[in-house]
């Protein structure tokens, strides 16, 4: 039988749950238990695809492509596990499925209510979510006192009550503030906040204070005290200079066998080995590498979580320090170009919409003139085929008809809309994908004696999707004897999935996003290679 594990938040947002949660289930997983993630988030949207990164940050595609939010990311990473469909579920997906279930008839006679109709929906998604694990990690989103938990935690109380206290437990993390004036930590937030999650009838089993500095025992006192908790359950999250040292912390603490003597599960033999590794290379790292991002959500790091996590890994398999520097697409001009002779790589990331376009084509051209590493991912590898298209094969204002409706040459267009230079549709859609976003993992296959094969070493990959528009395979024969070489093509369609350029240090475009699958432990091969070669040009 499954056993359930709750994660709720208190006092304040974006307090790391989502790598708490992570950390967690690493352990356990390294333990030898078979484990699962989940987030639930309170919001209305059906899943994040439709929200700016600027406000929720990232969102991340999972191998059956789904749109899930970027704690997802984080759950991959630390514990190895690939997430689905059914590991995030929203609000929003919740009140769909009761309304459509209530428009068949499902519920015919009854009054369609919160309780018990929306919290036994989220009941049956937890157990759809747990996928038969031995141990299901089961994170809610938002903060415990926002009106729009409530129906996720009244369903988690109503579960943990049917599950009994050996099966399910709960872990509530918080914040000590530090006051600077008086040099103390403050108990009172937390003790707030388990007093709210209290009074909705949840009483916390463990308690993960996140804090500056780790927590003496005076403190942990009294935080037992106050929240009804036993001290030896009170654990600390202190400021860590990675994230990848947090199962180490938790580990440290024993957090583990804790849960495991609560749940009376077996003991298996604990391995921290991968995390401490980790943690020896980091510190192996000395010279730094520095990549420019240049992207149009660059105010907030969160909207390219994956992609900088991506690049770290690379720089610790490389034995480097990644410093990446967030560049807002819309300043770069002719008469700014300049400030990227400073970098060792530039890097064009996924977007969309108009904004900024100009100044990324400008970045694509400055590092396929000056042989400086170039990485374009998604929307970079569109840039760089209409950059090419417009200043080498001169095919003048060449464009993505995402940007220019009108355009004479669309090189990256909408499938269905594909025409060539003369206007003339030729490939019409066949796959009936048009207007619609391509996503999740797809089969792509490489061409033998090039970049990419010699990236990933083989000459099938699968890769994640999130995009529209596709290179427009009308003007590929334009390409023919330049430089540019198309060198992966999807499996199914043959669309266009790889782009390089041939007597360059390192200039790579994909149609997919390598960010999604990159790991602390293994890194990616394409970000590996990036930043070998970013390394390299600088010597
Ligand atoms: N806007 C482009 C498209 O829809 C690229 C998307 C992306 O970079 N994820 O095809």
């Amino acid at each position: 039988m499954t056993r359930y594990v709750f994660i709720t938040g208190g006092v304040v947002s974006s307090l790391g749950k989502g790598i708490a949660s992570a950390s967690l289930a690493s352990l356990f997983k390294l333990r030898g238990f078979n484990v699962s993630l989940q987030k639930l988030d309170p919001y209305i949207n059906l899943d994040p695809g439709t929200m700016s990164p600027i406000q929720h940050g990232e969102v991340f595609v999972t191998r059956d492509g789904a749109e899930t939010d970027l704690d997802l990311g984080h759950y991959e990473r630390f514990v190895d596990i690939e997430m689905s469909q059914d590991s995030n579920v929203t609000a929003g997906r919740v009140y769909s499925n009761v309304i459509n279930k209530e428009r068949k008839g499902d519920y015919l006679g009854s009054t369609v209510q919160v309780v018990p109709h929306i919290t036994d929906e989220i009941k049956k998604l937890i157990i759809i979510g747990a996928k038969k694990s031995d141990i299901a990690f089961v994170e809610v989103g938002g903060t415990v006192g926002d009106i729009e938990s409530l129906p996720f935690l009244e369903s988690i109380r109503q579960f943990g009550l049917e599950l009994g206290p050996k099966n399910s437990l709960f872990i509530h993390l918080t914040l000590l503030p530090y006051i600077a004036v008086t040099k103390e930590i403050k108990t009172k937030p937390t003790q707030h906040s388990v007093k709210e999650l209290r009074s909705i009838g949840i009483q916390p089993d463990i308690l993960l204070c996140r804090s500056s500095d780790l927590i003496d025992e005076p403190i942990k006192q009294k935080i037992a005290l106050f929240t009804n908790v036993s001290k030896d359950a009170v654990f600390s999250a202190e400021d860590a200079s990675s994230i990848y040292d947090i199962p180490i912390m938790l580990k440290n603490q024993k957090m583990d066998d804790f849960i495991i003597k609560k749940m009376n599960l077996r003991k298996n033999k604990s391995n921290i080995k991968p995390w401490t590794e980790y943690k020896q290379k980091v510190k192996k790292c000395r010279k730094n590498v520095k990549i420019a991002m240049i992207g149009k959500y660059v105010d907030l790091e969160d909207s390219y979580k994956s992609l900088n996590e991506a690049l770290y890994h690379a720089g610790i398999i490389n034995m480097l320090k990644v410093e990446i520097d967030y560049i807002d697409s819309d300043s770069i001009k002719k008469s700014t170009i300049k400030s990227l002779e400073t970098m060792d790589g530039i890097l064009v990331p996924g977007g969309f919409g108009n904004r900024g376009i100009e100044g990324k084509i400008l970045a694509a051209k400055y590092a396929r003139e000056n042989n400086v590493p170039y990485f374009g991912i998604c929307l970079g590898m569109q840039i760089s085929v209409i950059e090419y298209a417009r200043n080498v094969i001169n095919l003048k204002k060449a464009n993505s008809t995402e940007f220019d409706m009108k355009t004479n040459n669309p090189v990256v267009a909408l499938v269905n809309e594909w025409r060539d230079s003369k206007g003339k549709k030729i490939i019409v859609d066949k796959s009936n994908f048009g207007g619609t976003m391509r996503l999740g993992a797809q089969k792509c296959n490489i061409r033998k004696n090039t970049l990419a094969y010699k990236m990933y070493r083989k000459a099938s990959i699968d890769e994640r999707h999130r995009h529209r528009y596709e290179v427009n395979s009308n003007f590929v024969k334009f390409f023919k004897d330049s430089d540019l070489v198309f060198s992966g093509e999807s499996a199914r369609e043959g669309l266009m999935e790889i782009i390089e350029i041939k007597n360059h240090p390192w200039y790579l475009g994909c149609q997919f996003h390598p960010e999604f699958t990159s790991s602390p432990l293994r890194g990616h091969p394409l970000f590996n290679g990036f930043i070998k070669a970013s390394f390299r040009g600088k010597i």
